[in-house]
């Protein structure tokens, strides 16, 4: 199996960890919604036990559903180890929880996924320490380290703003501090951006987004070095209990199949689609790594191997009422939160009472976020473009 690895990514995504001579030649995996598992004699029981993570007793820990997927993401995301959780956000909590002790200091680099910085604020009340900074160049994040400093974590690109950083300079100061890196990399998916081989030691992703695709299934996952991921199994993952069900495992295995597929087809859309947005005279700027230039576009090509469809533009109002009336004019994209699946979106981030947030952490106010899916390229442009015109 090991030799599969030097595979393509989207070889690995079909056929990476299957072995339809398991079961019955079915070209489709079972899925084993067994919430435990039986020995014969108590002598298995207790040497599957002395390892809970490679063996089947507990589906709490471990599950055949689930481990085919933990497989594949490894492997695509060039780690050792994977561990799938029942959300995004329990892969990032149980790692976090993991890591970090009373006493310890967490840096946040540049804008970070909502939840993710007010779950850190939480950990205040265990005397967790943390701060977000906001830097251009990866290498100004080192004056703000601490004595106490135990993790990097970050995004690139970076949530709402997308703005890239250098992971390798990230990783540099990391070993030469010896601080965890750890980076939330659900934008570009496993196939597009592969931050370990650039020595970032953890990469996690809400497989709820692209990688499943559908908007009908939740998952998050942390890659990494083995022993990491174990010591995460061990405590984040078995007590706090966010475990991925089988059935959502196997869903999520069936949209990796056509992560690529997806990808290049929305890649395509994007393309012209920044196009147009770049051109309207609604949009101060759009943000997406596509139409980076300088220093942004030499990291961009640096380290993304291709793009997601997910973007934001700056329009020309502060007006709420201006900036809902754009996303109202839509008929195919959706006013909804989230993204990665097959629906397009749009999302305005200022809602009349969050100016100060939005200020602190440097978002404007006429930020809007736009995904985009997989319906016809044309149509989405016309249905932006209207939206655009009728209101500029
Ligand atoms: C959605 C999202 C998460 C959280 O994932 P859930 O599956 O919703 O818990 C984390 N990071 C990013 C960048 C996201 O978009």
């Amino acid at each position: 199996m090991d030799q599969m690895r030097n595979f393509g990514d989207s070889t690995l995504c079909e056929h990476f960890f299957e072995d339809p001579s398991r079961y019955f030649g079915a070209v489709v995996p079972p899925i084993v919604p067994a919430t435990l598992f039986t020995f014969p004699t108590y002598g298995d029981f207790l040497e599957a036990s002395k390892d809970d993570r490679h063996n089947y007793t507990y589906t709490r820990g471990n599950n055949p559903t689930m481990e085919m997927l933990e497989k594949k993401l490894a492997a695509l995301e060039r780690g050792e180890g994977a561990k799938v959780f029942s959300t995004g956000m329990g892969a990032i909590s149980a790692t976090l929880f993991t890591l970090l002790k009373s006493g310890d200091h967490i840096l946040l680099v540049n804008n970070v996924y909502g939840p993710a910085t007010r779950y850190i604020k939480q950990l205040e009340k265990f005397g967790i320490e943390n701060t977000n900074i906001f830097v251009d160049a990866a290498a100004d994040m080192e004056e703000h380290l601490r004595d106490n400093t135990r993790v990097i974590y970050f995004e690139s690109p970076s949530t709402q703003m997308m703005r890239v950083i250098d992971l390798e300079v990230v990783a540099a100061i990391g070993k030469k501090h010896d601080i965890t890196t750890i980076i939330d990399n659900t934008w570009a998916t496993p196939l597009h951006q592969k931050p370990l081989e650039h020595g970032i030691d953890l990469s996690i992703h809400s497989c709820t987004k692209f990688i499943g695709g559908h908007s009908d299934a939740m998952g998050g996952c942390v890659i990494g070095a083995e022993t990491t991921v174990r010591d995460i199994f061990d405590v984040g993952h078995q007590f706090q209990g966010a475990v991925l069900g089988p059935f959502e495992a196997w869903l999520i295995t069936r949209g990796l199949r056509t992560l690529a597929a997806r990808l290049e087809y929305s890649s395509r859309t994007v393309e012209k689609l920044v196009h147009m947005l770049q051109d309207h005279k609604a949009v101060r700027k759009v943000n997406h790594p596509f139409c980076y230039e300088g220093e942004q576009k030499t990291l961009a090509e640096k380290y993304l191997t291709g793009y997601s469809s997910l973007l934001s533009i700056e329009l020309d109002t502060e007006d709420l009422e201006r900036i809902g009336r754009v996303a109202d004019a839509c008929r195919i994209f959706q006013i909804g939160v989230s993204w990665g699946g097959h629906e397009s979106l749009i999302l305005p981030q200022y809602n009349g009472r969050n100016e100060k947030y939005l200020n602190s952490v440097h978002i404007p106010k006429g930020l809007v976020r736009i995904y985009v899916g997989l319906e016809n390229a044309d149509n989405l442009l016309d249905d932006l473009k209207t939206a655009l015109d009728q209101h500029f």
